[in-house]
């Protein structure tokens, strides 16, 4: 997405909400805000707009339920807090959502589950699974356990990698202030908002501080940073203050609102691009002279139908050649079965998957989007 015109379009957006604006600076769960979110995003999933919420608060509502003024730092302590908290925050979303028939599905994330190649593959099917059925993930990080090692670290982060995972067009950054500014508004009540800026415009590192409300943990400098990973998969970001009214609908509806992150390509050049740089060839395809035809001149994912023989050992999610039957190299992708599945499902027709290994995972050998032509 290029221009905020082009927001009208997006079909599937991630909106990411922050600690202090959920819990009203850290009061408690602002429920009548909160319903005016959920007012909004059903607005959105009735237009056919799939929306996944990144939902803070978690630590902010553990203190709140505790009785507690300021932050611990005891990690244990930060552990329980978000464990309690995150029940409130989970009811809250629920509750609210049900008031407009729609589900909402908790998703609790750790670094790890985006790193490891497979369980990375398993997120994002639950996920797009998930959209699907017409639920609304609501995701955080799994404060209860992620340690140092295997934290996101923040919320703005996390929902970058999520934005990565699933290829979102547009990531909405809820705040509590209007946006990114030239300079702290804080410091400086007369510094401009920006309202649209290149990413990789060197400029915009100089303007952000280090802002931290004291509830949450990202600042200015993790949303920028967070706008640049989220660009990596041609995501386009916006850093918006969540009180304005109505401000998901009209953002959609290109309205000037915040802060506009531009990207420097599309979701699919992305993905196909990050594909094309992967080295590491786990095994190889050799197609059917009708599946070479059907990969190169329509585009179409690989069933197992169109493989002929399997070469080497490979597990889900691993990166796999695809040839003729000659060997000469085709195509690449990221593959659904392991090796010994595949060897036993090539050569058959999707519905029969399911009969052949006891499940299905995908009907599909290798999603077109994740394919690349060579
Ligand atoms: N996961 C933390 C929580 O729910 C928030 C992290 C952040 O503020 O970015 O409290």
């Amino acid at each position: 997405m290029q221009s905020r015109a082009e927001f009208a379009a997006a079909r599937r957006i991630i909106v990411k909400i922050g600690s202090a604006l959920l819990t009203g600076g850290g009061r408690g769960l602002d429920r009548a805000q909160i319903a005016d979110w959920v007012v909004q995003i059903a607005g959105l999933r009735l237009r056919g707009v799939e929306v996944l919420l990144v939902s803070s608060g978690s630590v902010a509502e553990g203190m709140c339920r505790l009785g507690w003024k300021t932050r611990p730092h005891a990690l244990h302590e930060l552990q329980a807090a978000a464990s309690i908290g995150q029940m409130g925050l989970v009811q809250t979303w629920e509750s609210l959502f049900q008031r407009h028939g729609l589900n909402t599905a908790q998703i609790l994330l750790t670094h790890d589950d985006l790193s490891d190649r497979q369980r990375y593959l398993n997120a994002r099917s639950t996920l797009l699974t998930l959209l699907r059925l017409g639920a609304v993930p609501v995701i955080n990080e799994n404060d209860a356990v992620a340690n140092e090692e295997i934290r996101f670290g923040d919320n703005d982060t996390l929902a970058a990698l999520v934005a990565n995972l699933i290829e979102a067009e547009l990531l909405v950054i809820l705040t509590d202030q209007g946006g990114l500014y030239e300079r702290d508004p804080t410091l400086d009540p007369g510094a401009r908002l920006v309202p649209q800026a290149s990413i990789n415009d060197p400029a915009l590192s100089a303007m952000v501080g280090e802002s931290r409300s004291g509830l949450g943990r990202g600042g200015m400098i993790t949303k920028l940073r967070a706008g640049r990973l989220a660009a990596r998969s041609g995501t386009a970001t916006v850093i918006a203050s969540g009180r304005e009214p109505e401000v998901l609908p009209r953002l959609l509806a290109g309205a000037e609102l915040g802060t506009f992150l531009v990207p420097d390509i599309s979701p699919l050049v992305a993905r196909k691009r990050w594909l094309a740089g992967q080295l590491k060839v786990k095994g190889r395809l050799r197609l059917d002279d009708g599946a070479v035809r059907m990969l190169q001149r329509s585009g179409k994912s690989l069933l197992p139908i169109g493989v002929a023989e399997v070469e080497g050992e490979f597990r889900r999610g691993d990166l796999v050649a695809l040839t003729d039957l000659a060997g000469h190299e085709v195509a690449r992708g990221l593959v659904n079965y392991d090796a010994d599945e595949t060897r036993r499902i090539k050569r058959q027709p999707s519905s029969q998957i399911e009969a052949i290994l006891g499940y299905v995972d995908e009907p599909e050998l290798i999603h077109r989007d994740n394919l690349v032509l060579v």
